[in-house]
């Protein structure tokens, strides 16, 4: 299934272009309530059979009449895997540090939930001049079920689906090198979406491919079955570390081919199993 957000937070379910509002079939639901949109993932098993019965009967309304939020606004932790593809590494010696490529050496970083915008959204580059910042296109897996120490045979049992992160980073240089989360997390450095595929499509996320553009031209075209450690071992290793939550979303690397961007240029991602992420970049104005 292809579960968005739209409008006001309403989740829909997407079918052949048109949405279908699930929101009559989901006690609790309130406008704007990001919180709700964790809650239901965490019950989504649960709910799918109410969710089928929603496109019986309900006509849809056509995509382009909603606003695509981001699917998952408000996850509590917004992991993410520094250098898990061996090509993005060698394209990035030099300018990094990093421990051997296993689940107990790579480790994860945080950004801030709060940098997440929607897939209509532009990324809004802050004023700091000489500073180069990159995107990184990545496939993100959104957790959809507790999990304390569980292990990578069990671990995509308790995966929601799989959607598209652009990893926005303000590059160190050799004066100015603050820490990783605070150039990785202003507003709008994680653009999400468009919507969630979920695991009834995409059983082995090693199936999974990402090409991405700037300005047209490709920079990045990775596969899932490339990431050095993969999406069960950076699951399990981090639910060994805390808790991981329904609607928490793990960015899962970068490939090779990041690219700088300046203000006026279009940024594209595609994952044929997923789907289509678009983006312009702006100034911002605060
Ligand atoms: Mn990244």
């Amino acid at each position: 299934m292809r579960i968005a957000v739209f409008d006001d937070y309403r989740l829909g379910l997407l079918n052949d272009d048109r949405i279908h509002d699930l929101t009559p079939v989901l006690p609790g639901w309130r406008p704007g309530d990001t919180q709700f949109i964790n809650e239901f993932i965490g019950s989504f098993g649960v709910l799918r059979p109410a969710i089928q019965r929603i496109v019986e009967h309900s006509a849809g309304l056509p995509l382009e009449q909603v606003v695509l939020r981001t699917p998952v606004p408000t996850p509590q932790h917004l992991l993410a895997a520094p250098l898990n593809y061996q090509a993005h590494r060698d394209e990035m010696q030099g300018s990094l540090t990093a421990g051997p490529g296993t689940a107990d050496t790579l480790g994860f970083f945080l950004k801030a939930p709060a940098s997440i915008s929607d897939p209509s959204a532009p990324i809004e580059l802050p004023n700091l001049p000489n500073r180069r910042i990159d995107f990184e296109a990545e496939i993100a897996v959104v957790v959809g079920k507790h999990m304390r120490a569980v292990s990578p045979e069990d671990a995509l049992r308790h995966v929601y689906g799989y959607t598209i992160i652009f990893d926005m980073t303000v590059r160190m240089n050799e004066t100015e090198r603050e820490e990783r989360t605070m150039r990785k997390s202003y507003s709008s450095f994680s653009p999400l979406g468009p919507w969630v595929t979920t695991t009834d499509e995409i059983s082995d996320p090693r199936d999974l491919t990402l090409k991405a553009w700037r300005n047209g031209d490709l920079l990045q075209d990775a596969s899932l079955n490339d990431l050095i450690v993969s999406v069960p071992e950076l699951l399990s290793r981090a639910s060994r570390v805390f808790e991981l939550k329904p609607g928490d979303v793990y960015a899962t690397g970068s490939p090779a081919g990041v690219g700088q961007v300046a203000p006026g240029d279009t940024i594209l991602a595609e994952s044929p199993q997923i789907g289509r992420l678009e983006l312009q970049v702006s100034v911002r104005d605060w």
